[in-house]
């Protein structure tokens, strides 16, 4: 596979601000940016920054795709069952797509579920699943899931999405906090105890409800 030499940069640049799992930067180096933006956006998918999709939506900055996905393996090496909730360009998804054997993916808007659905087919990724519903449900029929990821910003804790969580796995979202921000927030499941750490303080389009 040809790797641009525009994506090098953006590994090189996300590593300079603080990526260390060499197998997150890997993800990043195997997934041309570039494919999920839109045409007007071709000479920016390189840039260390979140850009338009269509439908009112983004495809987050690169470092914070790295930062999650770095926060959702924790010390694993390798995933097998990942949830995303937001698919938005599939650019988050396809990145998964390399450290996890399965990735399920939920979108509610229709026109961006049918975009990535035929970027996914195009593109040969095989192992991403997608579904056009309200995420907040998640997706009961291939839980438990050893990650889950939300791409859209929380202001509550989507309560559902903890039953598909596996004993031992983590759960990343744009959570609110008490001080009015929303802060990178990882869950960690371990039999009845719940264990919960901020990181990077952030801004996501929000979490709705229904489609559309
Ligand atoms: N992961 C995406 C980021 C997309 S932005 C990427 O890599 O490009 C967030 C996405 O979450 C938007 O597409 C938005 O429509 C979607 N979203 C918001 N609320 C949702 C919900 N309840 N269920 C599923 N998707 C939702």
């Amino acid at each position: 596979m040809k790797i641009s030499n525009g994506n090098r940069e953006l590994v090189e640049q996300i590593r300079l601000e603080g990526i260390k799992n060499k197998l997150v930067l890997n993800a990043i180096l195997l997934v041309d940016r570039a494919n999920f933006v839109n045409e007007q956006s071709k000479a920016r998918a390189y840039l260390n920054a979140a850009l338009p999709i269509g439908a009112g939506q983004t495809i987050s900055q690169p470092y914070v795709v790295a930062r999650m996905t770095e926060l959702l393996m924790g010390s694993r090496r390798r995933l097998s069952n990942v949830l995303e909730v937001g698919t938005g360009s599939g650019y988050q998804a396809a990145v998964l797509s390399k450290i996890a054997d399965k990735v399920f993916t939920v979108e509610r808007i229709e026109e961006l579920y049918l975009k990535a659905l035929s970027l996914f087919l195009k593109l040969n990724y095989n192992n991403i699943f997608c579904l056009y519903s309200d995420g907040t449900d998640g997706w009961k029929e291939s839980a438990p899931y050893d990650g889950i990821i939300v791409t859209a910003a929380c202001d509550v804790l989507p309560e559902k999405l903890l039953s598909q969580l596996s004993n031992g796995g983590n759960m990343v979202l744009p959570l609110l906090s008490d001080d009015g921000s929303y802060y990178i927030t990882v869950l960690h499941k371990e039999g009845d105890i719940l264990s919960k750490n901020l990181y990077d303080s952030v801004l996501f389009v929000p979490l709705l409800k229904g489609k559309e």
